[in-house]
C-alpha cells in the first residue's frame, strides 16, 4: 500500500527503531474491540479453535467472514467485530480469548506490511478515533520492541509464509482473472481449515506443520490450474490436464510429499 494511501486511512509510517508512546488504559472498557475489523489469518484461525475447544472449521462457521480481495484471494474477517462489539468482548472490556487473540489484536497500534522483497514495513495506527492510550508521559517503545513483546514469535514465520502465498497467487497467478468459487473453496480449505483436511486423510500433525501443508497444497493447486488459464510458470497446460495436476499435486502435498516451505 502506497504511502499516501495509508495516509488517507490514519496511518503512520514508522521505522522500525522510532520511538513512540503509547499505553492502554484500564478505564477505557475495550472501545477499539467495537466496530473494528480484525483480519484473520490461518494461524489465528487454528490458535481460536485450539483456545476455544473447536474445530477450524467450526471457527470458520462461527466467527469468520468470508470477503473477496481486490486480487482475488479471499480475506477472512472476524464476523463479530465488523458491526458492533467482538463476541469474545467480555462485560468487564477484557478480551475473552485473550491468550489467544488474533495476531491484529496482538499488535495493535503497530501494524506490518511484508514487501514484494520479502521487507517489512511497520506503521502506527490509533487502534480507536477516541483512543486515549495516546499521550504525553505514556511509555516509548518501537516496532520492533513492541512486537518483540506481543507473543508473536511463533507467529510471525506463518503470518508472513501467508502473506507471500496470496501476493504470489494474485500477483504471479493472475487469480482474479481465472479463480472460480470451487476453486477459492478448496484452496481456503487447505489453507485455514486443517482440522478438516486432517481428518479426510486420517492425519494428526502438529498446526504448524499442517498449516505449512495447507499452504504447499493451495500453490500445488492453484499454479497448474492458473497454466491452464495462461498464467504462471505452468503456462500452456490443457485445462483437464491442469485441474487433474493440480487436485494431485495438492493431495501430495498434504499427505507430505512435498518438502519445499
Ligand atoms: S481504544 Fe486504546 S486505550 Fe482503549 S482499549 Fe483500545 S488500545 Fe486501549
Ligand atoms: S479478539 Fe479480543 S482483542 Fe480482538 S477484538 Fe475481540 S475482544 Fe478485542
Amino acid at each position: 500500500m502506497a504511502d499516501t494511501e495509508l495516509n488517507r486511512l490514519g496511518y503512520r509510517a514508522l521505522a522500525a527503531d522510532t520511538p513512540f508512546a503509547f499505553e492502554c488504559v484500564q478505564h477505557c472498557w475495550g472501545t477499539c474491540c467495537r466496530n473494528v475489523h480484525v483480519r484473520l489469518d490461518p494461524f489465528d484461525v487454528a490458535d481460536l479453535a485450539r483456545g476455544l475447544g473447536i474445530r477450524t472449521g467450526e471457527v470458520l462457521a462461527r466467527h469468520v467472514t468470508l470477503t473477496a480481495g481486490a486480487g482475488g484471494w479471499p480475506l477472512a474477517m472476524l464476523t463479530e467485530a465488523a458491526g458492533g462489539p467482538c463476541a469474545f468482548l467480555q462485560p468487564d472490556g477484557r478480551c475473552g480469548v485473550y491468550a489467544h487473540r488474533p495476531t491484529v489484536c496482538r499488535t495493535a497500534p503497530v501494524g506490518r506490511a511484508l514487501e514484494r522483497d520479502g521487507g517489512v514495513r511497520w506503521f502506527f495506527a490509533k487502534p480507536h478515533p477516541s483512543c486515549a492510550g495516546c499521550f504525553a508521559g505514556a511509555p516509548e517503545h518501537t516496532a520492533r520492541s513492541w512486537e518483540a513483546g506481543s507473543g508473536l514469535d511463533a507467529r510471525s514465520p506463518h503470518a508472513e509464509a501467508y502473506e507471500r502465498l496470496a501476493k504470489a497467487v494474485e500477483e504471479d497467478l493472475g487469480f482474479a482473472a481465472w479463480a472460480s468459487q470451487q476453486i477459492v473453496n478448496l484452496a481456503v480449505t487447505y489453507v485455514f481449515d486443517i482440522d478438516a483436511w486432517q481428518a479426510e486423510l486420517s492425519l494428526v500433525l502438529a498446526d504448524p506443520e499442517a498449516l505449512r501443508r495447507g499452504r504447499e497444497a493451495a500453490w500445488s493447486l492453484l499454479e497448474p490450474v492458473a497454466g491452464a488459464f495462461g498464467f504462471g510458470p505452468q503456462r500452456g497446460l490443457e485445462l483437464d490436464a491442469g485441474i487433474a495436476a493440480g487436485y494431485a499435486a495438492a493431495l501430495e502435498a498434504l499427505r507430505g510429499g512435498v518438502t519445499s516451505a
